[in-house]
């Protein structure tokens, strides 16, 4: 009798185990179409039994992968069952990867320069300059593809940033170190009084997109790898088993790190004239003439989009050829807004270079602040 109760319970302990739920691994880089982030993926994907990886990308680069590990993976478990590579194209990728990050319990961000080098971090010196000449200075080069910039504030508006691990080549440590040091908004704050009319710049002119890379401070963790660890399979090297422990860390933390809100996913891709409770303090914003995915920056309390054909008619025929006031991108990079207590205000946002502005009613735009 007590033998077959300890048999149930061993039966239903081991339906219960099969019946497990395959946890989420996402897996963002700098550059879609990549070999390096297929080997990675394959040879994870080894390591890892209970876990999907999931990808967005083109068609032509979910079947290289599918190729690859029909090539490098000889055994009968099939593709899907490991890997779940969503196809997306140039208009789609943005929700498409917002709604992989809802459901993801780890996310890896594979980081690496565009070029050969990282770009050239310069620090300006302001002895002889002013605040006018750092502000009108060109924006710091991208520092890397600008999709993958462009996640991370996805990572941000869904609290994932506790759960992310980003795996870079040790060469690159350093400098990805720094710039996050001077992406970051609060700390020592962008310039330091050198006299009593002097100040100095401590930070290069970092665009939206750049200045993305502060957040990852946030993140669970970083492995470093060496270029061979991610060129060759099958290759059980110390950064990859480091990488999976990382990972196995990561899934047995809590769902989610409790944050004072919880978006949900629906409510960060696509347009409605509904107000949705947005990134990043939580309020009700409206916000009907853009998809919430393509914007970099969503400016704080309850606010309204307002139309952008509707700008241009106000927008004097100057203010229009010479775009933002700060960095001079088209004016179709800013994001024009009003503050539900101030309809009569409508303010921008841009999101090249994260100045606020105010439309005058002389059809001009007016740069009010830079504050984050
Ligand atoms: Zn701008």
């Amino acid at each position: 009798m007590r033998n077959q109760a300890a048999r149930t319970r061993k039966a239903r302990k081991a339906r219960s185990r099969n019946a497990r739920v395959q946890r989420s691994v996402v897996l963002l880089r700098s550059f879609k179409d990549d070999t390096p982030s297929w080997t990675l993926a394959l040879n994870l994907s080894a390591l890892l039994a209970d876990v999907k990886l999931t990808l967005v990308g083109s068609e032509a680069e979910g079947q290289a992968l599918r190729d690859a590990w029909f090539r490098t993976r000889q055994t009968k478990e099939s593709f899907e069952q490991h890997i779940e590579f969503i196809t997306a194209d140039d208009n789609s990728w943005r929700r498409h990867v917002v709604e992989a990050l809802g459901k993801a319990d780890c996310v890896i961000l594979h980081l690496a320069p565009k070029r050969k080098t990282w770009p050239i971090l310069r620090v300006p010196h302001m002895r002889k300059e002013g605040f006018g000449d750092f502000f009108s200075a060109p924006l710091m080069d991208l520092i890397t593809g600008p999709s993958v910039l462009h996640e991370i504030a996805y990572l941000e508006r869904l609290n994932l940033l506790p759960r992310t691990i980003l795996w870079i080549h040790r060469s690159h440590a350093g400098y990805l170190l720094r710039i996050m040091a001077h992406a970051l908004p609060h700390g020592g704050g962008w310039f330091k009084r050198v006299d009593a009319t002097h100040v100095r710049a401590l930070t290069p002119r970092l665009s939206a997109r750049n200045r993305q890379l502060g957040k990852l401070c946030g993140r669970h963790g970083m492995v470093l790898h060496r270029s061979r660890d991610v060129k060759t399979y099958p290759r059980r090297s110390k950064s990859l088993l480091e990488l999976r422990d990382q990972v196995l860390l990561v899934l047995s933390k809590e769902r989610r790190i409790k944050s004072h809100f919880q978006p949900t996913t629906n409510a960060l891709v696509g347009k409605s004239p509904l107000p949705r409770r947005l990134p990043p303090d939580g309020e009700l914003k409206v916000i009907q003439f853009v998809n919430v995915e393509d914007l970099m920056r969503i400016p704080p309390f309850r606010i309204s989009d307002v139309d952008p054909a509707t700008v241009l008619k106000s927008l004097s025929a100057d203010s229009i050829a010479l775009g933002c006031p700060s960095c001079q991108c088209p004016i179709k990079q800013i994001f024009f807004y009003t503050r539900d207590r101030e309809h009569s205000i409508v303010r921008g946002r841009c999101q090249e270079c994260e100045g606020y502005m105010t439309l005058e009613d002389d059809g001009t735009l007016f740069l009010a602040t830079y504050l984050l």
